[in-house]
C-alpha cells in the first residue's frame, strides 16, 4: 500500500463509516472533478475553482483514500504532480532528479503535528521537548510556476517547467527573456536551480486591464498569468510580460560525483544553499527566516499574514523545510512529496458584503460595463466598494443580483472579485439586473454583436467614451501629460477647447489659466508638461495613446517595431522646411494607413498579431471618425522616439538562416547572447538554447563547453564569430551586428 499524505484522524474515522460502494463512488467522483480542475489549472491556465475549493476536495479524497486504502491507484490524483506536458507545444525535458509537490497544512496544530512527525522520523523526543539540532527554514511560498534551471560552467543551458514531475516542457527560449534569471553565474558552477517563475501584482493589473479593452477572457490570478505568460510558443509575447523569479532550490554537482547524486560537499542545509544562490547571482527571497522552532515558524506565518498584502508579488502561504540536509534524507518521502517540507496555506481571505446596486459603466471602447456597488467591506488590505461584473453573461452565469450578499475576495490580491452570492441569505425582494436598451450617458441605442459577450454603446463621441478615451490619451501608457488629470479633462471638454487629440498640443499657459481652480503657475507647468510629452515619447506608447480597439501596451510595442523595420529612417531625409518637424513619423503613419487599406494582411506578419487586431487596425483607418487621428499628430508636432525595427516578414523567410536553428555558445567579441540571438531572427533564424538533433549550426565563442562536444557528437556544424558573420552577411552583402 502507497502511503498516503497525512490528514485529521477524526475526519478519517467519519469516512470510515460509509458503506464501501458509496466510499468508491464519492472517490470516483472526486477524482473526476480534480482531474478536470487540475487540467484546466495546469494545462490551460484557466482555473474555474478557487484554490480554496480545489484543496477541499483534495482533502477529502486524500481521507477517503486513508479510510479506504484499496481505493488508491497509481493513477490516483493524490500520487501525482501537476498537469501532464502539453503535447508538442514544447520540446520534453526529463528531469535528472523530480520535481515534487508539497503536503499542506492549513492551520497552526497541522504545523505542531508536521514537527510530530518530523521528530518521530528523526528519533528526536515529542513536543515540548526542545529537539536538539533540529530547525526549521520558513520561506514565503511563491503563488507561481515550477521551474529548473540547468547551468554548465556556469551558464544557462535549459530551462523547464515541472510538467508532471517527472517530465516538464523545455520553456529555455521564454526563460531567457526574464531579466532577473541570470545567463551566467558568479561562477562556472554546474548545477540545477529551482525556483518559481511568477508575475508581480502591478503586471497582473496591467495585462488584465490590456485583455479587458480588448475583449479578450481576463486571467483568474497572477498565478495563471504567469503561468500562460511563460508557456507562450513565441518568446516575444514572454518577453512583453514582466515576469520574475525567486530561486529556492540547488541541486549541484558533487565533487566527485555524477550529476546531483548529492549536494555539493560544502553545502549541507537549506540556510546556506540559499545563501550559496543568492552568491552565485541568482534571485533569492529575503524575506525568510532560519534557525526556527515549530513556535518560531507560526510566529513568522502570524507576521506575514496580513504583512505579505503590500508586498509586490503574490504568496499563498509559508513553505517550512527542515533545514539539515543529512535529516532530509533520513526523513525521504511520501508519495508525491518530501516529509521534511509542508506548505502551509494563509487562510482565504474572503469576507461576506452586500450588493447595494448594480450599475453600467461606459467605457472608452464603448463598453457598458455592470459594476456592482459594495457596502464598503474590508478584504486583503484595503477597503473595497466597488468590483466589476464584466459583462451580464458573468452576472447571469454567477447569479448575482441587487440586494444579494455576496462573497467577495481579491484576484490577485488585486482586484476585487465577486466570488458568488450567499444563497441562503438573498431577500425576496432581490432584483436582477437588466442592460439598458440606451446608453446612459448620450441615450444611444445600446448595441451587442452576434456571439459577442460585450454590449456597447456605438456612439463615437459619447462624452463618456471621448473622456475615457482622452484620459487614456494622456495617461502614464500613452502620451504621459502629468497633471492632466479627469478634473483638467472634463473641463477641457466641456468647454470645447479639445475636439481631438492633436488639440492638446496647441493648449498654451493663457488657455489653461482660465480653467476653474488654475493659477498661473499650475497653468504654466501642465503647459510645459504638454510640450515636453510632444517629443521623444516612445513611437509604441504613441499608437497605445491612440486606444484602437485590440491594440494593448504589448501590441503597441510590436505594431511600432514592424512599423520601424517597414519604414527605415535613412529613407527620408532629414526635413528642409518641410511642413512636418518630424519625417519619419509622417512617413510612418502614412505607411501604416497604406497597409491598413490596402493590404491589412501584412499586418498580421507582425509577431503576436492575429486576424482580429489587424482588421481593427484597418477599421480604424477607414472609420472617418478615427482615421485621421494619427495625422493630426504628425501635423500638430509631434516627434515620437524611434523603436528598433523588428525584423519583417519576407525579409526573414528569405534570410540567410531562414528556417535553420542556431544555438549560441561561449563568449563572442562582437555580440551580446542577446544581439546574437537578435543577428539570427533578423536572419530568419531560430534561436535555440540547447544542441540537439534539431540544430542547424552552433555558434562558438571561447567556453562554449559541453555544447561543442555534443554537436560534435551529433554532427552538428559548428562556426566560429567569424564564420557566423560570413553567413549573416551571406545576402545583406554586409554585417548585420
Ligand atoms: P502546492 O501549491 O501546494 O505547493 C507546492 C509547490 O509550491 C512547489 O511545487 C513549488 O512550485 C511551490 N513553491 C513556492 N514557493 C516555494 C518555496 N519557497 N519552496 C518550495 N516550494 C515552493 O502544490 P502544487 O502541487 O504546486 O499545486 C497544488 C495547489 O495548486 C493546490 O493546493 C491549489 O492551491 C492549486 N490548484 C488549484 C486548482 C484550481 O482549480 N483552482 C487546480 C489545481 C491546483
Amino acid at each position: 500500500m502507497t502511503e498516503q499524505l497525512p490528514v485529521d484522524p477524526a475526519l478519517v474515522e467519519a469516512a470510515a463509516a460509509l458503506a464501501p460502494e458509496v466510499a468508491a463512488a464519492r472517490h470516483g467522483e472526486l477524482a473526476e472533478q480534480i482531474r478536470r480542475a487540475n487540467r484546466l489549472y495546469y494545462e490551460d491556465d484557466a482555473p474555474e475553482l478557487t484554490d480554496p475549493e480545489y484543496d477541499a476536495l483534495f482533502r477529502e479524497l486524500v481521507v477517503l483514500e486513508t479510510a479506504f486504502p484499496a481505493l488508491v491507484t497509481p493513477e490516483s490524483p493524490t500520487q501525482r504532480v501537476g498537469g501532464a506536458p502539453s503535447a508538442g507545444r514544447f520540446p520534453e525535458v526529463r528531469h535528472l532528479r523530480p520535481m515534487l509537490s508539497l503536503g499542506n497544512a492549513f492551520g497552526h496544530d497541522d504545523l505542531r503535528s508536521f514537527d510530530a512527525r518530523v521528530r518521530k522520523g528523526l528519533g528526536l523526543p515529542a513536543a515540548p521537548e526542545p529537539a536538539e539540532g533540529l530547525t526549521y527554514v520558513a520561506e514565503l511560498k511563491i503563488d507561481g510556476l515550477a521551474i529548473s534551471l540547468r547551468y554548465e560552467r556556469g551558464r544557462l543551458v535549459l530551462g523547464s517547467t515541472r510538467g508532471d514531475g517527472t517530465t516538464g516542457e523545455d520553456v529555455t527560449a521564454n526563460l531567457r527573456t526574464i531579466r532577473t534569471i541570470p545567463e551566467r553565474l558568479t561562477e562556472p558552477a554546474t548545477l540545477e536551480a529551482r525556483g518559481e517563475v511568477f508575475m508581480p501584482k502591478a503586471e497582473f493589473a496591467r495585462i488584465n486591464a490590456e485583455r479587458e479593452a480588448a475583449g479578450l477572457a481576463l486571467y483568474a490570478n497572477p498565478r495563471n498569468s504567469g503561468a500562460g505568460s511563460l508557456r507562450q510558443k513565441d518568446p516575444s509575447v514572454t518577453s512583453g510580460r514582466q515576469l520574475a523569479t525567486w530561486i529556492y532550490q540547488l541541486l549541484e554537482d558533487a565533487p566527485a560525483g555524477g550529476l546531483f547524486d548529492a549536494p555539493a560537499a560544502s553545502v549541507t542545509s537549506q540556510s546556506a544553499a540559499l545563501a550559496r544562490m543568492d552568491t552565485l547571482g541568482f534571485p533569492v527571497n529575503p524575506d525568510r527566516e532560519a534557525g526556527l522552532d515549530i513556535e518560531g515558524v507560526v510566529a513568522f506565518t502570524e507576521k506575514w499574514r496580513e504583512a505579505r498584502h503590500a508586498l509586490p508579488y503574490e504568496t499563498d502561504g509559508v513553505v517550512v523545510k527542515v533545514d539539515r540536509f543529512d535529516q532530509q534524507e533520513r526523513l525521504g518521502m511520501v508519495s508525491r512529496a518530501p516529509r521534511w517540507a509542508i506548505a502551509y496555506k494563509f487562510p482565504p481571505e474572503q469576507v461576506e458584503t452586500l450588493v447595494e446596486d448594480i450599475v453600467p459603466y461606459v467605457g472608452r471602447t464603448g463598453s457598458l460595463t455592470p459594476v456592482a456597488h459594495l457596502r464598503p467591506a474590508k478584504v486583503a488590505g484595503s477597503t473595497v466598494a466597488r468590483a466589476t461584473l464584466h459583462n451580464l453573461d458573468e452576472v447571469r452565469r454567477k447569479d448575482i443580483r441587487i440586494g444579494d450578499t455576496i462573497v467577495l475576495q481579491k484576484a490577485g490580491d488585486v482586484i476585487p472579485e465577486v466570488v458568488r452570492p450567499v444563497l441562503a441569505k438573498r431577500p425576496p425582494d432581490a432584483r436582477e439586473f437588466v442592460m439598458p436598451d440606451a446608453c446612459p450617458v448620450c441615450g444611444t441605442g445600446v448595441v451587442r454583436d452576434e456571439g459577442a459577450v460585450r454590449h456597447y454603446c456605438p456612439n463615437p463621441v459619447c462624452p463618456a467614451r471621448l473622456a475615457q478615451a482622452y484620459g487614456h490619451f494622456v495617461g502614464r501608457g500613452g502620451m504621459d501629460i502629468e497633471g492632466a488629470g479627469w478634473a483638467v479633462l472634463t473641463q477641457l471638454l466641456e468647454r470645447g477647447l479639445i475636439h481631438r487629440r492633436a488639440d492638446f498640443f496647441a493648449l498654451d499657459a493663457a488657455t489653461l489659466a482660465t480653467l476653474e481652480r488654475f493659477g498661473p503657475k499650475s497653468a504654466e507647468n501642465l503647459a510645459a508638461a504638454i510640450q515636453k510629452a510632444r517629443v521623444g515619447r516612445p513611437m509604441a506608447k504613441v499608437l497605445n495613446a491612440l486606444g484602437m480597439p485590440q491594440v494593448g501596451e504589448s501590441t503597441a510595442v510590436d505594431l511600432a517595431r514592424w512599423l520601424a523595420g517597414r519604414v527605415r529612417p535613412d529613407a527620408f531625409p532629414p526635413a528642409d522646411g518641410a511642413a512636418v518637424p518630424d519625417p519619419w513619423f509622417a512617413a510612418a503613419e502614412a505607411e501604416l494607413r497604406r497597409v491598413a487599406l490596402e493590404e491589412p494582411v501584412l499586418i498580421q506578419e507582425v509577431s503576436g498579431i492575429g486576424p482580429t487586431v489587424g482588421a481593427a487596425v484597418a477599421g480604424w483607418f477607414a472609420d472617418p471618425a478615427t482615421a485621421d487621428v494619427l495625422l493630426e499628430l504628425v501635423t500638430a508636432g509631434v516627434v515620437p522616439e524611434r523603436p528598433v525595427p523588428a525584423p519583417v516578414g519576407e525579409a526573414v523567410a528569405a534570410g540567410p538562416l531562414a528556417g535553420k536553428t542556431v544555438v549560441v555558445s561561449g563568449s563572442l567579441e562582437g555580440f551580446s547572447r542577446e544581439a546574437a540571438e537578435d543577428a539570427v531572427r533578423a536572419a530568419g533564424g531560430k534561436p535555440a538554447g540547447s544542441v540537439s538533433k534539431k540544430t542547424d549550426y552552433l555558434v562558438a565563442g571561447p567556453g562554449a563547453g559541453s555544447k561543442l562536444a555534443k554537436a560534435a557528437e551529433l554532427g552538428v556544424a559548428v562556426l566560429d564569430e567569424a564564420g557566423f558573420r560570413r553567413l549573416l552577411a551571406d545576402e545583406s552583402g554586409e554585417v548585420t551586428a
